[in-house]
């Protein structure tokens, strides 16, 4: 294990340094990584990003993000830098199975690793951790690891600012959910003041889309949705066809399942996709009503309590009849 004060110590020179990530990396994912590469390279380390799969293009603006290397593409050069690094930070994520082969190669090295993250029930492998999940964003607790851990509120530049700024607005979905407290306004307000500038990220983040992405959308909602009234949830399922018809690519369902929930009196949504391995699912819901507890029991996966995911082994349409039956069992929850 480490103590801050060792990591400060080990920070002082430059050191070879990996940062990684979730696999499908989001915004915050990105966000958080690119932030604290810009902040660690400012310092005079040599510093690599190295992200398990690729992303989606309403992120390939950020800062730095030509520096990226994806798992999937250059295994040889990245296993070579997860060999040779002295640290290694893992972010926004806290079990090795979130970031595919990447994982094994990671669990042998002897770099000390760093978590910084927010998700529930980490598992240990790291050697030192900041990890908060109240955080709204794991780009909030970079944030405070630069800022209190390290003490070093200068490091926040307008490339840092920018990356971390990003990552706070889209886990947080715009400052809208309940994790967004004063503190997390304050902490963008000092991002702004350090030169985030907060209409362009929010432009190129979500007014940034293509004309195959939104027919596929208006595919989704028109022909892919059903409500279910006696449970207060809708669920969008997609097949492998429609992804191929739309032409639909990394990134290009995230969010969906937000229009499923934002139908009045929805507090479960679901979005059912069929992968080329396996089914995919993401969750929503809203209040009290657990979507980690569904997709941790039933579907081998997990997340937080309105944002969640997992995947099954069954063929689309019995997943989502699989997924009817277990509803029943949360009857009286969805209902009041
Ligand atoms: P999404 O629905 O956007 O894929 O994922 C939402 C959240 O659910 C993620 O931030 C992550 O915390 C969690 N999540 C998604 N897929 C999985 C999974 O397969 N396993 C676990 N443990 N968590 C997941
Ligand atoms: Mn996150």
């Amino acid at each position: 294990m480490l103590d801050i004060q060792q990591l400060k110590t080990l920070l002082n020179t430059p050191q070879n340094i990996v940062i990684t990530t979730h696999h499908k990396p989001d915004g915050d994912a990105m966000g958080s990584s690119l932030g604290l590469y810009a902040y660690l390279i400012q310092k005079g380390h040599h510093v690599k990003v190295i992200t398990p799969t690729d992303y989606p293009d309403f992120l390939h603006w950020m800062p730095y993000h030509n520096e990226v290397i994806i798992y999937t593409e250059a295994k040889e050069k990245a296993d070579d830098l997860v060999q040779k690094a002295d640290l290694i930070f893992c972010l926004d994520f806290n079990a090795l199975s979130r970031i595919n082969e990447l994982g094994e190669v990671i669990k042998t090295t002897s770099a000390y690793k760093i978590m910084i993250d927010h998700h529930l029930e980490p598992e240990d492998f790291d050697d030192y951790r900041h990890w908060n999940i109240h955080a709204c964003a794991a780009a909030q607790l970079v944030y405070d690891f630069i800022v209190n851990e390290l003490e070093d509120p200068k490091g926040i530049d307008k490339d840092v600012a920018t990356c971390l700024y990003t990552g706070i607005m889209t886990d947080s979905g715009s400052f809208r959910f309940p994790t967004a407290t004063a503190e997390v306004y304050r902490i963008a307000a000092n991002l702004i003041d350090s030169g985030a500038e907060h209409w362009r990220i929010h432009q190129l983040v979500y007014d940034n889309t293509t004309e195959d992405r939104l027919k596929f959308l208006g595919h989704c909602l028109t022909n892919n949705l059903e409500v279910l009234k006696d449970f207060n949830t809708a669920i969008i399922s997609v097949t492998a066809e429609d992804l191929k018809k739309y032409n639909v690519m990394t990134g290009d369902t995230e969010g969906i399942v937000n229009y499923a929930l934002s139908i009045g009196g929805v507090k479960l949504a679901a979005f059912v996709v069929e992968r080329s391995d396996k089914v995919k699912l993401s969750l929503r819901s809203t209040g009290d009503f657990p979507a980690n507890e569904i997709c941790k029991l039933y579907f081998n996966g997990g997340g937080h309590k309105n944002a969640a995911g997992g995947f099954s082994d069954l063929n689309l349409q019995d997943t989502v009849t699989y997924l009817k039956t277990i509803l029943d069992k949360y009857k009286t929850q969805l209902l009041t």
